[in-house]
């Protein structure tokens, strides 16, 4: 499929009146009440949701069967979303990236990812990151805060009103680590089943292993699909690439998984950044099958995309990725590869968001990707 126009940008910034309220991200349990509190029949909260949900309307003005009373009144206190988008681009190969931010410039990135079979997405849960993953651009920038329920559902929507096609899958794979911002991010998945329609068998979470949290989520029994960020079996090299290690080690982190898949039944999925000659060589491989084995999972090996972090981390060759992935499909581990995709929009984790706010000139430079010219 041809995607169309090579790489757009789009930057502007646009402050919104602060006290207006979001309807997006409110069930319609809360519509209705919001409706009723303006002095309306609780059924007009089920037009609001319609609305906002199933037709993607971007302002209350749209919304031509309502009362033109109730929308002026409606108006008066909301709007549909507060959120602005401060960039866009297309890459060659159809993949959209957006910036978006609430009013106060703290941009997050997210992302439309079209396959021939489906839509997918891939949304943001904070602005920055506090875990401090050595190789992400998301974590050597730092942290900002959380994203509201509105934030995150309105990532989804925004996407929806650029797609032709529905999005059906969504990943949280975007900025920040979904689980240290658990009650919102299980709100947003909450939403988007019960009123934009989604299965939540085609919603993943990935984590960077948070033990608690993901024996809390496990008690939950969402049929969600749940990804680690394992990236080494091996203590001392994880512990090396992502600081959480220290505190929640490999063993206590796969039990807590182990827990997860008994509790919803779900295959766990583990993604593994290979990174030259730190955590892709034969016994790195060798410690990834023993760990795996038993529990029915999915390894996604992801080549690392560059970014300078002083560590001198590489992406490994061709041949040191086939030697990894063989050592697992020798023990019958099930392998897959990350297709990567919006290479030319610097569409991997934080990239965008760290070149357009210019946090990290130096490490934006270096992984400023060539914008496809001409
Ligand atoms: N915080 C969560 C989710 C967001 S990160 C987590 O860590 O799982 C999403 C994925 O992007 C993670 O698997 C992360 O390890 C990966 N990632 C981060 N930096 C990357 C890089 N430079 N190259 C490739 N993948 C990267
Ligand atoms: Fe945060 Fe995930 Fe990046 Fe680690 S990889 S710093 S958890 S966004």
């Amino acid at each position: 499929m041809c995607p169309g126009p090579s790489v757009t940008d789009r930057y502007t910034f646009r402050t919104l009146a602060p006290e207006l309220t979001p309807l997006v991200g409110k069930t319609t349990a809360e519509l209705r009440e919001l409706a009723a509190n303006l002095g309306e029949r609780p059924f007009r909260g089920g037009q609001l949701a319609n609305w906002v949900y199933k037709r993607h309307a971007a302002t209350v003005d749209e919304m031509v069967d309502l009362p033109a009373a109730f929308r002026a009144k409606l108006s008066a206190g909301h709007a549909v979303t507060t959120l602005v988008e401060s960039a866009h681009r297309r890459s060659t190969d159809g993949v959209d990236k957006l910036l978006l931010h609430n009013g106060d410039g703290q941009v997050y990135e997210c992302v439309l990812l079209p396959y021939e079979d489906r839509v997918s997405c891939c949304l943001s849960s904070q602005v920055g990151c506090p875990m401090g993953c050595t190789f992400c651009a998301t974590g050597l920038g730092g942290f900002d805060r959380d994203l509201g329920v509105d934030e995150i559902v309105g990532q989804y929507l925004w996407l929806q009103r650029i797609s032709p096609r529905r999005i059906s899958h969504v990943v949280f794979m975007g900025m920040g680590e979904p689980l240290l911002n658990l009650k919102n991010v299980v709100k947003t998945l909450n939403v988007l089943h019960e009123e934009v329609g989604l299965s939540y068998r085609h919603m993943t979470v990935s984590t960077v292993g948070l033990a608690p949290q993901i024996l809390e989520l496990a008690k939950l029994g969402l049929p969600i699909h749940l990804a680690l960020s394992l990236h080494s079996a091996v203590d001392e090299v994880r512990s090396r690439l992502m600081p959480v290690n220290h505190r929640w080690p490999v063993a206590e982190v796969w039990g807590a998984m182990k827990k997860y898949h008994q509790a919803t039944g779900r295959k766990l999925t583990v993604e593994y950044l290979l990174i030259d000659h730190v955590n892709d060589t034969v016994d790195q491989a060798r410690a990834l099958a023993k760990l795996v084995k038993g529990t029915p999972t999915v390894v996604n090996l992801i080549p690392f995309n560059y970014v300078d972090t002083d560590q001198g981390f590489k992406r490994p060759t061709k041949e040191r990725v086939r030697a990894f992935r063989s050592v697992l499909e020798a023990e019958r581990v099930n392998v897959t590869e990350r297709v990567e995709r919006g290479h030319d929009i610097a569409a991997a984790c934080g990239q965008l968001a760290g070149q357009h706010t210019g946090r990290f000139a130096r490490r934006a430079q270096a992984s400023t990707l060539p914008l496809a010219s001409g």
